[in-house]
């Protein structure tokens, strides 16, 4: 059975560019369900020898209104409730918003496990949001560059724990 991952966070973090990585060559299975399961994409995956079964909560870019907050929780609530564990990404480069706080407290009030992690961080250039983003109380955040695939054997050492 793959690792149901759901990678979860605000619009811009590097959810989608992190998806389609670990996705790999693999299309993405778009999922034409309507309402608000049209905004979570499914694929499986794998990173090394995991296999993934992943979900990417989508950015609204589309949206915008006051809508937008509303659904991307409720997105985010669904595709949490799917997942076996979740990967909260933040921007290190920007550090934590008060929309990431949003985030955060959502995540801590579910019982998933979260893994927190710190994205865009290639050439140690994420040192400082990585500090920020600790003081969210969701543990120590891996340094990562879904883009440029940095920290990906820190990411699979921490998804084995619960494979
Ligand atoms: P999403 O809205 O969370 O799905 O974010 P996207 O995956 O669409 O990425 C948002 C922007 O961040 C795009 O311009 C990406 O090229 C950029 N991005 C994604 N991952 C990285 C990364 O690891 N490093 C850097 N520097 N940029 C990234
Ligand atoms: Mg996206």
């Amino acid at each position: 059975m793959p690792l149901k991952l759901a990678i979860v966070g605000r619009p811009n973090v590097g959810k989608s560019t992190l998806f389609n990585r670990l996705a790999g060559k693999k299309l993405a299975i778009v999922d034409d369900r309507p309402g608000v399961t049209r905004d979570r994409r499914f694929a499986t995956g794998n990173i090394g020898d995991l296999d993934l079964a992943l979900i990417d909560t989508a950015g609204f870019e589309d949206v915008d209104d006051d809508s937008l907050e509303a659904r991307m929780r409720a997105q985010t609530e669904l595709a949490i409730d799917e997942c076996d564990v979740a990967l909260f990404l933040i921007d290190a480069r920007e550090g934590i918003t008060p929309m990431d706080e949003v985030f955060a407290e959502l995540l801590r009030r579910k019982d998933k496990p979260v893994l927190l992690a710190a994205n865009k961080a290639e050439g140690r250039q994420g040192e400082s949001g990585a500090l920020e983003a600790y003081n969210l109380g969701l543990g120590e955040p891996l340094q990562i560059s879904g883009e440029h695939g940095e920290g990906m054997a820190d990411l699979y050492a921490a998804l084995a724990v619960y494979a």
